[in-house]
């Protein structure tokens, strides 16, 4: 196990893509085996952050004293094993790697944050999703069972369907024979398709959930296993551009309905693996780097639907006809016909988050932007409000996402501290407003450092104390991710 002492060995391990200043450790510990990161959590002796690839957007990873473990050289995919359809992987596995190993099998891994350069147990811990959410759910959806070592040391594994909560309450035995008695919170959670806010919750919860999410507050995710669909033969897909906002809008309304459609059984045909969204101030902030998108656009959509040999050509006549019947720019918009369209695709919605990331740190400002996912009643409302109070700001901003859950960012892009003032003002209506409006305020980054106080707006005081309880019944002393999700004062 390497072990850093030296700041200048380790700056790379105070920050993540939240930008927060201000992070600090004594130590970086290395591991190399769970046995090591068992190891590291003894000898680190205080509060410990955990690490996995720092892509993070609310500073979970980034420590504010005390001791870093990170996972990175967990890196082993254990067993693919295409009998069962699940690959088991050490947490330090890079999703891109993990990604090209099992579709070497003819598999498919579907969780996708957009970002391929975090590690498997980062995800997990955020309970990460993303675009193919919208057919597919969260990493939730795929996770079996889960390796963990503990504050004190000590370790355990957990398999989905073994251990489920009776009365609200949970008892676990730990690998040395401990037994861990733990009160599951109450609240009750959003009614949304996703949402990334706090620990489950609930009567019959299964413990392998109260890990996922839990932004490395509970226990240090060592291995995981997950469950694999097999890899789709084909797929259709497109940049889609409208020169009406209300065209696009309809657009997807009517995309979501014929997928939902389509999986209950009611129709055949349509069924999006993802519906993404692109204002049109998204399309001018990438439009450098990409000088062929078409010009004076309202936005654009992103959709991809996965094809058989048998169904690709009506499907493709359905789609046509779906955006043919929405005023969409067909002439001025790409379709891919290759992998290598596909994957420029993919760049060209993976670079919106990198640009906006670029913005922020060139105006010197924090990163503000929104994380909510609403219900399906009240997401229309929601847009117009946020669009109304935005445009009238005269702020700089981007909203895009992922639109088919409901779920799309708005980045404010203050250019000096004035502007960062309004940006965090309007930024606490928007999430004052999804709150009011059934919403949550984290659908897919997680609370970290720099959203708890809206868990607490969301939740209040008397369930924050009940996510306290939890936590020391995992983690009496408060070693394992000082200051995310829980304020201080409830521990
Ligand atoms: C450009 C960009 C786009 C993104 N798009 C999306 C998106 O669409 N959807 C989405 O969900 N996220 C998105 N993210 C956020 C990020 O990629 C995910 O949250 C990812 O899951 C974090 O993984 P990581 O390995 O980088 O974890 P880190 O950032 O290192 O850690 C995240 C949290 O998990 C904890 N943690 C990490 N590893 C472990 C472990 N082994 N055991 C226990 N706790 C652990 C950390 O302590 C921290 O609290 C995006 C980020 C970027 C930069």
């Amino acid at each position: 196990m390497i072990i850093k002492t030296e700041k200048s060995e380790f700056g790379d391990y105070l920050a993540d893509a939240s930008n927060i200043p201000g992070g600090a450790a004594e130590r970086v510990f290395v591991p190399e085996t769970a046995e090591e990161v068992a190891e590291a959590v003894k000898a680190a002796e205080g509060p410990i952050t955990i690490s996995g690839a720092r892509t993070g957007t609310v500073g979970g990873a980034v420590p504010f004293g005390g001791s870093v473990i990170s996972l990175e050289k967990l890196n082993s995919i254990v067993k693919i094993d295409r009998d069962a359809i699940t690959v088991t992987a050490g947490a330090g596995v890079i999703l891109a790697d993990l990604q090209k190993a099992v579709e070497a099998e003819g598999l498919y891994y579907p969780p996708d944050p957009t970002e391929w350069s975090c590690q498997i147990g980062g995800t997990v811990a955020t309970n990460a999703s993303g675009a193919r959410s919208f057919k597919y759910g969260s990493t939730r959806d795929f996770v079996r069972k889960i390796s963990l070592v503990l504050a004190d040391g000590d370790t355990i594994s957990i398999e989905r369907g073994k251990h489920i909560a009776e009365n609200g309450k949970l008892r676990l035995t730990t690998h040395s024979g401990r037994e861990i008695a733990a009160k599951v919170p109450t609240y009750r959670k959003p009614d949304v398709r996703k949402d990334a806010c706090g620990f489950v919750s609930g009567e019959g919860v299964d413990a392998i959930d109260l890990f996922i999410g839990s932004e490395g507050t509970l226990g240090i995710i060592t291995e995981v296993e997950l469950a694999l669909v097999p890899k789709p033969s084909g797929s259709l897909s497109g940049i889609v551009f409208f020169r009406e906002e209300s065209d696009l809008l309809d657009l997807v309304r009517a995309a979501r309905e014929a997928s939902f459609a389509t999986r209950a059984g009611r129709s055949e045909g349509i069924d999006a693996a993802l519906i993404e969204y692109f204002d049109r101030h998204s399309l001018d902030l990438i439009a450098e780097k990409f000088p062929e998108a078409p010009e004076g656009m309202a936005g654009a959509v992103f959709f991809e639907q996965e094809t058989t040999d048998d169904n690709e050509d009506a499907l493709f006549d359905a789609w046509n006809e779906l955006f043919e019947g929405h005023n969409a720019e067909m002439e001025q918009s790409w379709f891919a016909v290759s992998e290598n369209d596909l994957a420029k695709m993919r760049e060209f919605r993976h670079a919106l988050p990198v640009a906006v990331n670029e913005r922020v740190v060139r105006n010197k400002q924090k990163k503000i932007g929104t994380d909510m996912a609403l219900p399906d009643e009240t997401f229309p409302s929601f847009l117009d409000y946020c669009r109304g109070k935005l445009d009238s700001s005269g702020l700089e901003y981007v909203i895009f996402g992922h639109i088919g859950d409901n779920h799309l960012h708005i980045n404010l892009l203050p250019k000096d501290d004035n502007e960062a003032v309004r940006a965090r003002h309007l930024y606490g209506r928007f999430i004052a407003q999804s709150i009011m409006l059934g919403g949550t305020v984290s659908a897919e980054h997680g609370i970290g450092k720099l959203k708890s106080r809206y868990l607490y707006v969301m939740y209040g005081e008397r369930y924050l104390n009940e996510m306290a309880d939890l936590k020391r019944a995992f983690d009496p002393e408060f070693r394992l991710g000082p200051g995310n999700m829980i304020d201080r004062k409830y521990l």
